[in-house]
């Protein structure tokens, strides 16, 4: 599992700093984390991310610096999924309509209003898909859009209607779900795979905005074939029960308890993907012990009053949230353009750069502490791994 950053920047694309985009790979899979403009030549220029393996796509919020990039993602690649002769995208449809097999099938999470923008973008344009999609919205609560108003009293008058009407894209299945907030739990029920089980929660911001955390499941301990030999049983399909848990009764009339043959089970990681917000103690207890924390830290601790207002956090709060969380790892992102870093921009002497960011953090914070910086990935080890 590892995690690419594509674009780190607030607000805007530059050349040394694109809109946010972070991808999420694991087992041959690849998952989008918002998807600002530019995002697919983000991915061109970091060659370890295939977009022909998205399967998945996450969007925070509405914010056009997070997902103005999908429509013509989206297109891109369309042309680099063209289905082999013979194969129908329909063969990918079980026969209650939900996708069953992802490889063709692109399925997009994100706030209510999503569903409306990928429709009539692709729509509007007349851009043909060669793979279907579906677009499951989350349900923001009322309280999210009163946060957003900050007093802005343009809001009032400038309410589109979020809901997609019409015709569905030609490509878009009709089975997007609309996701609730478990009122218990104090989340979204995002998806799950075999593997992965993915909740979101709410971050406050100018508009509704989401949080995701994304968690592994555990991996069963390994299978000892040394103190299986050392206690005299023979190879063969005796190891695959006893892997399986199960008792075994040997001939010789000894009864082998499987657990003392397998290893701890080693804990799934678990990740959480925070943008805008300027506050996400909603999510603390979703984000308990997060073996990587991304946090959003647009400007530096002295702008911390005007950050705030714009919806946005500084290094001190988000190390904070990582302290409070007994997160293992820290990566900040959506850094604000003024700040260069040493290893994508040139940086002059009169140039502020990202280091007064990270000081910031690690003030706070003891675990590791990356700023992040367009092309940068990194590995997500399991609490067991050196
Ligand atoms: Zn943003
Ligand atoms: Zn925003």
């Amino acid at each position: 599992m590892d995690v690419s950053f594509l674009g780190t920047g607030s607000g805007y694309p530059t050349p040394c700093r694109g809109a946010s985009a972070i991808a999420l790979r694991y087992e041959g899979n690849v998952w989008l984390i918002d998807c600002g403009e530019g995002t697919q030549t983000q991915i061109m220029k970091l060659k370890c991310i295939r977009p022909g393996n998205m399967t998945k796509i996450f969007i925070t919020h509405l914010h056009g610096d997070h997902m103005f990039g999908l429509p013509g993602l989206l297109c891109t690649i369309s042309m680099a999924h063209k289905p082999p002769d013979g194969i129908t995208l329909s063969d990918d449809l079980g026969s209650d309509g939900q996708a069953t097999n992802n490889s063709k099938t692109i399925e997009i999470f994100g706030p209510v209003g999503l569903r409306r923008f990928i429709r009539e973008a692709l729509n509007l344009s007349r851009s043909a898909l060669s793979f279907q999609y579906v677009v499951h919205e989350l349900v923001p609560e009322k309280d999210q859009y009163n946060a957003a108003k900050s007093g802005d009293p343009s809001w009032d008058k400038w309410n589109p209607d979020h809901l997609a009407t019409g015709p569905l894209h030609p490509s878009e299945l009709g089975s997007g779900r609309n996701i609730f907030l478990d009122k218990a739990q104090q989340q979204w029920h995002v998806c799950m795979t075999d593997k992965i089980t993915v909740i979101a929660g709410q971050l406050k911001h100018r508009i509704p905005s989401f949080g995701y955390v994304f968690i592994e499941g555990s991996k069963p301990g390994k299978l000892n074939s040394e103190k299986l030999i050392e206690a005299g049983v023979p190879k063969g399909p005796l190891f695959g029960r006893i892997k399986n848990g199960e008792t075994v009764t040997l001939d010789d009339g000894r009864v082998l308890n499987p657990a003392h043959f397998i290893g701890r089970p080693q804990p799934g990681r678990k990740v959480a993907v925070l943008q805008d917000s300027c506050n996400s103690w909603f999510m603390k207890n979703m984000c308990y012990k997060c073996d990587m924390l991304i946090h959003e830290a647009t400007n530096e601790n002295s702008h911390q009053e005007q950050c705030v207002k714009n919806g946005h956090s500084t290094p001190g709060m988000a190390a904070s949230f990582a302290s409070a969380t007994e997160s293992r790892m820290l990566v900040l992102t959506h850094v604000s353009q003024r700040y260069k870093h040493h290893i994508t921009h040139e940086v002059g002497d009169n140039d502020v750069t990202t280091d007064v960011l990270e000081k910031e953090a690690k003030d706070i914070f003891t675990g590791p502490v990356a700023i992040a910086y367009d092309g940068l990935v990194v590995n997500v080890m399991r609490k067991a791994d050196p």
